[in-house]
Parts: C-alpha cells; structure tokens; sequence
C-alpha cells in the first residue's frame, strides 16, 4: 500500500463494534471488567485507549514500523526515548536540534550523570570523533530547526550501528510521508504530531515508532510510567487531521518552494536556507534520503527594523511559534523557540537577530507571495 492510501485504510478506521467510520472517542478513564481476572485488552487509559491505540498504530503504518506509541506531547514523546539512557551513559546530538529538546537535556541529563556532546551534524566525521565507551546513544534531526541543516541519516546510523549505539532520529520537519528514517537504519523515529500530522494547528501530540519489541517494551512502560500520554479527544483530532496529510503536503511543499525562490530576489533577504535550492549545503545528501523539500524554509534579513516591519505587516501568515499548520505560521526563532537558549548558543548555531522562519500552509500561493511582499515593502 502506498503512503496517501495508508493515511485512509492501513490503521483501524472503523469501529469494530458499530461499524461507525470514525474510531469514536472513548473518553473513559477506566474500563469495566465482567470478573476480576478478565478484562477487554483495555483497563485504564493511562495503560492503554482504544483511540489512543488507533493513533499508535497509524504512526506504526506510516513510518512502515512494527510498533507505535502516543504521547501528550512531542516533549514528552523526546523525553520517554531518552529515559533510555542512564547514569553514566553519553550521548551525541546535532548542535541544531529542536529548542525544547536543548532545554530539556540542559534541564534534567546533567542532574542524573548523563554526558553530552553536541557535533556539526552536517560533518559525518564528527559524530565518530565524539564516541566515547559509555557513548549510547546519537540523536538526530534533519532538516534541523530553524536553519535546515541536513544530517546524513544512513551514514551517521551507520556509525552508530558499528559501535553498538541507538540512534534516534526526530522526524518531524519531514513528516512520516516523505523521509523514512527507519528504513536508512535509524532505530527510533519520533514525531511531534502538533506539526504536520495532526496539521490544523489545534492540538499538541508526540509519537513515536520503532521496529525493535524490546526497545517498545521500555518505552510503553516510559509512557505508563511517567504517564504523558494522549488524551482520547486529542487521539480523535489526531486521527482526523492525519487522514489530509497527503494533500496538505502536496500543496504546503508547493508553496514553499514558490517562496523559497521570491526572497533571493527580494534586495532586504541576505539569504534563504531551504533545502529544495541546489545552492543549499545539504541539498544532495537531503534529496537522497527525502522524497522531496519539504513546506518549512528560513531567511535572513538585514535589519531588527525589517524584522519589525515584517512581523507587523504581514496579515496572512500568523505570527506563533509552531509550524504545520494549514495556515501559514511566520515565526522570529531569536525570541521564540530558542529563546529559552543562551544567547552565546543561539548566535553559535546561527539563530540571528534578523532570522524569520516560514512554515507554508494551504493558502494560495499568489496571495502569500503578494502579502510577503507588501509587508516586507
Ligand atoms: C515542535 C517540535 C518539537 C516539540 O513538540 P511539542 O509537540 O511542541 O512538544 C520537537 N521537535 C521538533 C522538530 C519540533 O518542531
């Protein structure tokens, strides 16, 4: 089965007991046993719903992964995978990874005796210079957030996979329709499902998948233990915004590869960072692992007061922190998500005072290009 066929028909779709075309909400905490030793496969929702179980395994099926899991969030989906690790272990993680996922590694791994070292995730060479013996896991994200740096998924898992480390690959810019980092060797997917799975900028979700049972069976016990889990109704939403996701994309990545090419002739853009344009780093290595370019790009302008100008003017995009959504999301990194980063780390990253990132949604393109425009004018 292809990916948009998936999204409709490879997941439970329909309710097994009324036959209904939508997986209902089973907003029930608890679930009633007919004696004391038997129940229906389900008994607290914190161990398992079955809404929550539809979504898990929709994940499953479109990463092409045995196993799946929801979570409240794609913090707490990133932070039940590195529970993995323990006191004593290393990790290695590209120094572009996602704002949220930094403050979190900064916030708790030092407490409990973790290590790690951050590498230019663009040189493949780096990631084996960083492998110490308690090295266990390397965490990746391509393209990264906000600048769009590429990692080579199959070589770094590769590394990896030599010396006996877990890679963990944050899947989100990509979506699960069009980067597979499972089948290029990675061991554990994860997804913010906020962004473009769940695609309407209305709930907050985290997944992951993975082929392993034994890194499942750690991780489902993660999810009960620290108990992020999905709630029902955001399960449902979830299940209803992925069913678009083919098309949403098609149209999203339509667009930004319209505007990736209007900046660069645009006097104010000193420079657009987005994968699709050949002039872009990563461009061979990211075209070799992606179907395509994807729907988010940044760039560079040459002043705070055209950043003012700009955010002030636009009237299409909104002006949030996020990306995803079917409406275009216009976004200042500097004092949105990595404002919670050092300045010192965010200038070393290249997160600038004059960076602006675009997530395009749905809308027709005429009309962002003609708002772009103007309010940059
Ligand atoms: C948004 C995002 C996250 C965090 O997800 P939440 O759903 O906000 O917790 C993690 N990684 C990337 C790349 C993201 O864009």
């Amino acid at each position: 089965m292809k990916i948009n066929t998936k999204l409709l028909h490879d997941y439970p779709m329909i309710d097994p007991v009324t036959g209904a075309s939508s997986i209902p909400k089973y907003q029930a905490s608890t679930f009633h046993q007919q004696d004391v030793f038997t129940h229906t496969g389900f008994s607290y929702t914190r161990f398992g719903n079955p809404t929550v179980e539809a979504a898990e395994k929709c994940i499953a099926s479109l990463e092409d992964a045995t196993f799946g899991l929801a979570f409240s969030s794609g913090m707490a989906a990133i932070n039940a995978v590195l529970f993995l690790l323990s006191k004593g272990d290393h990790l290695v993680l590209g120094k572009n990874i996602y704002g949220g996922t930094f403050h979190s590694i900064h916030l708790f791994l030092s407490r409990f005796g973790i290590d790690c070292t951050f590498v230019d995730e663009t040189d493949n060479g780096s990631w084996e210079k960083a492998i110490k013996k308690e090295t266990k896991m390397f965490y990746i994200e391509t393209p990264s957030n906000p600048l769009l740096t590429i990692t080579d998924i199959k070589k770094v898992a590769e590394t990896a996979r030599k010396h006996g480390i877990l890679t963990v690959s944050d899947n989100t810019f990509m979506s699960p329709l069009s980067q597979h980092p499972l089948s290029l060797g990675v061991d554990i997917v994860i997804h913010s499902a906020t962004k473009f799975i769940n695609g309407h900028s209305d709930v907050v979700a985290g997944l992951v998948a993975t082929n392993q049972e034994a890194i499942y069976k750690k991780l489902k016990e993660h999810q009960i233990a620290l108990g992020g889990i999905l709630g029902p109704e955001d399960a449902w939403l979830l299940l209803r915004g992925v069913k678009t996701m083919g098309l949403r994309m098609e149209k999203s990545i339509k667009n930004a590869s319209k505007i990736a090419t209007f900046p660069s002739e645009h006097t104010k853009v000193k420079k657009v960072y987005y994968p699709g344009l050949a002039q872009h780093p990563g461009y061979q290595v990211h075209h070799q692992q992606c179907e395509n370019s994807g729907a988010i790009l940044s760039f560079e302008l040459e002043t705070v007061d055209q950043i003012q100008s700009l955010f002030t003017n636009c009237r299409l995009p909104i002006v949030a922190v996020s990306l995803g959504g079917v409406e275009s999301i216009l976004s200042y990194p500097w004092a949105m998500s990595h404002a919670s980063m050092p300045e010192e780390e965010r200038l070393k990253m290249g997160v600038t005072e004059t960076l602006v990132r675009l997530s395009c949604g749905i809308e027709d393109e005429e009309d962002l290009l003609n708002d772009l425009t103007r309010a940059l004018g």
